[in-house]
C-alpha cells in the first residue's frame, strides 16, 4: 500500500507517495507562492498527487490514505492551521476539508510537521529502538515531538512538543528569551551580524568560530550552553531515554553534540537525565514526506 505524503512549508509544498518501507517512490514540490489562495494551492497539490499516482501507475484501491505535516501552531483535531508565522495568508485554513473535496474516499492525517518527523525517526530514522524519546529540530525556529510510552504525544490540539517558546534565558541577546529567539539559526545569524556589524550567515558564524574568532567562538559556545539548556529543561520534565536531533543547524555535527552531551551531562536534575543519550537524527533528505507518510503508515 502506498501513503500520499504532503509537507506544507513556508517556502513549498512537497508531495510524494511513499511506500511501506519508507521509499520515496516518487515526489513533487510546488512554491507556495503569497499571491495565490490556500484553496488554489491545495487544488494544484491535489493535481500533482493524481499525476504521480498516474505515472506510478497506482490504482486508489492501493493507497492507504494522505499524511499532511504543516507547521505550527494548527488545530490538529479539527485539521487547521492556526497561526504558523511563515504563512500568513493560511492562518485559520481548514486543510482537511479543502483536501477532502478532492480525494473524499482517504482517511487524511494532519499533524505538526516535527510531530511527523518524530514518527519519522521512530520508524525508520535514528530513535528505532527507543519508546521514550524526544526529536528536536533546530532550523529557522525550533521545534519538536516527543514519543513517550511507545507513542506518539500530540496533546489536546497537536502542538505538544512546539518547544520554541519555551523560555530558557531571560532577557538573553536582547530578546524574551525564548528557545528560538536566541538558539535557532535565525538566531546565530543575527547575533552574528550584531556583533560583526555587517550580514553574517548561520554557517559562515560557525566557520569564523571553528577559525579562531574570538567573538564568534564565544557566541558559538553560548549557543551550545542555550541548546542544552533546552534539553535539559525537556529532559526533567518528560524523562526520555534519547534526545535525537535534526535541523540545518544540527549540520555542524560532533562539535554540535559534544557540546550539548557534555551540558546535560551537568545539570540535568537526576543520574538518569545526565546519562540520556543525544545523538543525530538520521532522516534528513525527504525527512518532511516521510514524516507525513509516516502518520500513514505507523500506528501513532
Ligand atoms: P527549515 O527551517 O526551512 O526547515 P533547515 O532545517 O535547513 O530549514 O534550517 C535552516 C537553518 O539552518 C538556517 O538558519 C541555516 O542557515 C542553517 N543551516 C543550514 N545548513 C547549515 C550547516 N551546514 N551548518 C550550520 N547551519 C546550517
Amino acid at each position: 500500500m502506498i501513503a500520499i505524503g504532503i509537507d506544507i512549508g513556508g517556502t513549498k509544498i512537497a508531495v510524494g507517495l511513499v511506500n511501506e518501507t519508507g521509499s520515496v517512490l516518487a515526489q513533487q514540490s510546488l512554491k507556495t507562492d503569497p499571491d495565490k489562495t490556500p484553496s488554489q494551492l491545495i487544488a494544484e497539490t491535489a493535481q500533482v498527487v493524481n499525476s504521480l499516482l498516474e505515472q506510478q501507475n497506482i490504482a486508489p484501491a492501493d493507497v492507504k490514505g494522505i499524511g499532511v505535516g504543516a507547521p505550527g501552531p494548527l488545530d490538529a483535531k479539527n485539521g487547521r492551521l492556526d497561526s504558523p508565522p511563515n504563512l500568513p495568508s493560511w492562518h485559520g485554513f481548514g486543510v482537511v476539508e479543502e483536501l477532502r473535496k478532492h480525494f473524499g474516499a482517504w482517511p487524511i492525517h494532519f499533524q505538526n510537521d516535527a510531530t511527523a518527523a518524530t514518527l519519522a525517526e521512530k520508524w525508520l530514522g535514528a530513535a528505532k529502538d527507543a519508546d521514550n524519546f524526544i526529536f528536536i529540530t533546530v532550523s529557522t525556529g525550533i521545534g519538536a515531538g516527543i514519543y513517550m510510552h511507545g507513542r506518539l504525544i500530540t496533546g489536546a490540539s497537536g502542538n505538544a512538543g512546539d518547544v520554541g517558546y519555551i523560555m530558557v534565558e531571560p532577557g538573553a541577546a536582547g530578546t524574551e528569551g525564548y528557545w528560538e529567539q536566541i538558539a535557532s539559526g535565525t538566531a546565530i545569524a543575527r547575533q552574528a551580524s550584531e556583533l560583526l556589524g555587517r550580514p553574517v550567515g548561520t554557517k559562515e558564524a560557525f566557520d569564523l568560530a571553528a577559525g579562531g574568532d574570538a567573538q564568534m567562538r564565544e557566541l558559538i559556545d553560548v549557543t551550545y550552553k542555550r541548546l542544552g539548556m533546552g534539553c535539559v529543561s525537556l529532559i526533567n520534565t518528560l524523562d526520555p531515554e534519547l534526545i535525537v536531533i535534526g535541523g540545518g543547524v544540527s549540520q555542524i555535527g560532533e562539535p554540535l553534540f559534544d557540546a550539548i552531551r557534555s551540558y546535560v551531562s551537568q545539570h540535568a536534575l537526576s543520574p538518569a537525565g545526565r546519562r540520556t543519550a543525544v545523538v543525530p537524527a538520521a532522516l534528513s533528505q525527504n525527512a518532511g514526506l516521510i514524516g507525513a507518510a509516516s502518520l500513514v503508515h505507523q500506528a501513532y
